[in-house]
C-alpha cells in the first residue's frame, strides 16, 4: 500500500514568476529517509518539491501563514531526521540555474554542488575546485560554510540571495554580512529565518590553474609544494581520489558513504582548554605525544576530531550494530543498511562520552538534527 497519496500538483497558469504559484508536487505522509544520505528518518506530514524560486517563496509563505513547521531539504547530506519524522511541511528545493559570466557564477539553490564545481573547472576557473565531491545542493553551501582540502565557500561567495521569513522579503546578503566562520554562518545561527534561493561567487581566471594549494595532503599527493598552483582539473581529480579513499564521495553501493560526511566538527579550544587537553593527552598516551594543533585565530587552537575519536579507542569500523564508524574514516558515522536514527544517535553518544572521558573535550555534531538531539 502506498504511504502517500497525491500525485503531481497541477501547475496553475501564470508561469514560473507568478508569486501565487503553489508547489508543483505535494505528497502526504511521505518518507524522508530516501531523501537523506543516511537513509534515516520517519515521514513528513507533507512534502513539497519546488522547482522555481517563486514556488519556494510561495511554499514558505504558505507554511508561515498557517503556522506549520517548515523543514527545508536540499540534498539531505547533512541531516539527521528522527525516527518519528517531521510533523510539518518538508520543502525540497529542486530549482535549477547555472549562470557563468566571465569569472562571476550564480547558482540556483537546487543545483547539485559537485556538478557545478565540475563545470567551473571545465570552464578553466579556480576557487572551488577543491570542494569537488561534497554532496548536496548549492543552496546549502553557505549554511555551514562548506569546506574541504584547504578551501571553503566563504572565500569565493560574494552574495547570497535569500527569502527572509522574518521580513517576508527576498533580500541579497553580501559576504561581509554572512558571518562565515568554521562550519558556521549567520544562516546556521538563525535556522528558522533564511531560505537560500541563489548563491553568487567570484572565481579566478588563472589560465586553467587552480588556486594555490593550501592543504598539505593535496600538495603531497600531487608532488608539489603547499602554495603551488596546479592545473585546476588535476586538483579536482586528486581531491576526488583522496575523498573516495576515505568514503567521502557518495556511492550508493558503499555503506561507508551512508553518512553525513564528518559527524563531528573539529574542536576549537582556548589557551587554558588547550593546556588542560594537552596534559590529558600526555597523561594518557605518553609525554612524547602531541595532538594535532592548528592556529584558529587569537589564542584559539583547532584540534582534530578524527584523531580524538581514534585515540579514545573508536577505530575505523568500530561497532557491531547496524550503525558503525566508517571502515575508511573515523569521523564518519554510518548506517550499514538496517539502522534507525536511534541506533545512530546511540553510537554518536557513545563516541562523545568516550572522547570526553579520555580527553575532557566535548565533541559537537556537524549535521543538523531534526526532532532529535545528541
Ligand atoms: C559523504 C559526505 C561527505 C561530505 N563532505 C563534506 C565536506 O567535505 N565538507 C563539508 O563542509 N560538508 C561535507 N558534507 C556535508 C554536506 O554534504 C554539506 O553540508 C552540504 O552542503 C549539505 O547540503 P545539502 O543540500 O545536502 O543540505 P541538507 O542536508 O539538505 O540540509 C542541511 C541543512 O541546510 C538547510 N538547507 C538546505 N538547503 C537550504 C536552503 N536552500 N536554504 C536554507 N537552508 C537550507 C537544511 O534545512 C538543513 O538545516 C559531506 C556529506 C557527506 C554525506
Amino acid at each position: 500500500m502506498a504511504r502517500y497519496a497525491c500525485g503531481p500538483w497541477p501547475r496553475p497558469s501564470g508561469g514560473a514568476t507568478d508569486r501565487t504559484l503553489v508547489p508543483v508536487q505535494e505528497l502526504h505522509d511521505a518518507p524522508l529517509a530516501p531523501l537523506t544520505t543516511f537513509r534515516l528518518g520517519g515521514p513528513a506530514a507533507r512534502l513539497l518539491t519546488a522547482t522555481t524560486d517563486a514556488e519556494v517563496v510561495a511554499a514558505v509563505r504558505e507554511a508561515d501563514d498557517s503556522g506549520t513547521p517548515l523543514l527545508v531539504i536540499g540534498g539531505g547530506s547533512n541531516l539527521v531526521i528522527g525516527d518519528k519524522g517531521f510533523e510539518g511541511t518538508a520543502l525540497r528545493i529542486a530549482t535549477k540555474g547555472f549562470e557563468l559570466a566571465g569569472t562571476t557564477l550564480e547558482l540556483a539553490a537546487g543545483e547539485v554542488w559537485t556538478d557545478a564545481v565540475a563545470r567551473t573547472v571545465e570552464a578553466g576557473l579556480a576557487g572551488i575546485e577543491c570542494l569537488a565531491g561534497i554532496p548536496g545542493s548549492a543552496g546549502a553551501t553557505p549554511i555551514q560554510n562548506v569546506g574541504a582540502y584547504g578551501q571553503e565557500v566563504a572565500s569565493t561567495i560574494t552574495e547570497v540571495v535569500v527569502y527572509d521569513r522574518y521580513t517576508r522579503e527576498t533580500v541579497t546578503i553580501p559576504n561581509a554580512e554572512c558571518a562565515f566562520s568554521y562550519r558556521h554562518s549567520r544562516f546556521k545561527a538563525e535556522p528558522d529565518r533564511f531560505v537560500v534561493l541563489r548563491v553568487r561567487f567570484a572565481l579566478e581566471d588563472a589560465g586553467g590553474l587552480s588556486a594555490p594549494l593550501k592543504y598539505p595532503e593535496t600538495a603531497r599527493a600531487m608532488g608539489v609544494e603547499q602554495g603551488d598552483r596546479v592545473p585546476a582539473a588535476a586538483a579536482r581529480e586528486t581531491v576526488l581520489r583522496l575523498r573516495a579513499g576515505k568514503g567521502m564521495v557518495l556511492d550508493p553501493e558503499d555503506h561507508d558513504t551512508w553518512s553525513a560526511g564528518s559527524f563531528f566538527t573539529n574542536p576549537i579550544l582556548d589557551g587554558a582548554q588547550f593546556e588542560a587537553f594537552l596534559a590529558r593527552v600526555q597523561d594518557r598516551l605518553g609525554p612524547e605525544v602531541t595532538p594535532p594543533a592548528f592556529p584558529a585565530g587569537g589564542e584559539h587552537t583547532k584540534t582534530s576530531a578524527a584523531w580524538l575519536i581514534d585515540k579514545a579507542g573508536f577505530t575505523k569500523g568500530y561497532g557491531t550494530g547496524p550503525a558503525r564508524i566508517s571502515t575508511k574514516h573515523t569521523l564518519a558515522l554510518t548506517n550499514r543498511g538496517e539502522a534507525t536514527t536511534e541506533d545512530l544517535l546511540a553510537l554518536a553518544r557513545e563516541v562523545v562520552a568516550g572522547v570526553h572521558d579520555a580527553f575532557g573535550v566535548t565533541l559537537v555534531n556537524e549535521p543538523v538534527t531534526v526532532g532529535v538531539s545528541l
